[in-house]
Parts: structure tokens; C-alpha cells; sequence
């Protein structure tokens, strides 16, 4: 049931999102406004065969080689994209995933899809139960 306090989200919309929370958080939306229109382009592009790759990959569509390989380029791709357009991408921070309205957790940044090595719950919005107690 939705808090009636609780704004109604714009996922891509940074400033409804945890950074005020989280200040040290990368914000996507920031890093997305940072490149030229033909990174972009190029970053989406390759973006649909990461994301074509991975699908087929994991459905075991075949050739199984070609979607791997597809997951694999696509992603290095959008990698050099981001590296070559970033200042100082060895030291990024984690990224806020409230920006494309996934939820996570603030402390070790677990998600639905992705848990804790020995499983965890939400005991908080942005809390999960294997960080009960840890201080961000
Ligand atoms: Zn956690
Ligand atoms: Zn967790």
C-alpha cells in the first residue's frame, strides 16, 4: 500500500531518488547528460546487442556462441564508451538504481535480483536484513 506522503516517482527523475540519502552514489542520469548526442547513440546501440546477447544467452537460444559473444561486445563497447567520456572511471562510485526504479539496498546495494551471498530480505525500503545494524 503506498504511503499517502510518498511522491508519485518519475523513474528517470534523479532528484526523487535516494541521493540525497546516499550522496556518494554515481547518478546514471548525470553520467547519461555528460555524453555527446553521438555517444549516446553509440552507448544505446550497443546497449540493444548487450541486451540481445544476454537475453539469448540466458534462454539458451542458439548459437549459443552468438549471443554470448553479442552479450560480451556489447557490454566492452558500452564500457570504453563510458570509460573514454568519464573523468576518472577507476574510481566510480556505485550507482544510484532508484534513477531506473530498481530497488536496492543503501548499505551494500543488493537488489531483488541479485541477494546476498547467504540470502536476504527488505526490512527497510532500502534496507535488506543482512545489513540489519551496519552503518553506511
Ligand atoms: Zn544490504
Ligand atoms: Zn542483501
Amino acid at each position: 500500500m503506498p504511503h499517502d506522503d510518498s511522491p508519485v516517482r518519475n523513474p528517470l527523475d534523479s532528484s526523487m531518488g535516494r541521493l540525497k540519502a546516499i550522496a556518494n552514489l554515481l547518478n546514471p542520469v548525470t553520467c547519461w547528460d555528460q555524453l555527446t548526442p553521438e555517444q549516446q547513440r553509440a552507448f544505446g546501440i550497443a546497449g540493444i546487442v548487450h541486451a540481445i546477447g544476454a537475453i539469448g544467452f540466458l534462454n539458451g537460444t542458439e548459437p549459443h556462441q552468438a549471443f554470448m559473444a553479442a552479450d560480451v561486445e556489447g557490454l566492452e563497447i558500452m564500457g570504453g564508451i563510458l570509460t573514454e567520456a568519464l573523468n576518472d572511471p577507476g574510481a566510480l562510485p556505485r550507482p544510484d538504481m532508484s534513477v531506473i526504479g530498481i530497488r536496492f539496498c543503501r548499505i551494500c546495494g543488493c537488489t531483488e535480483r541479485c541477494a546476498c551471498g547467504d540470502g536476504c530480505s527488505w526490512i527497510e525500503d532500502d534496507l535488506c536484513s543482512a545489513c540489519e545494524g551496519k552503518q553506511g
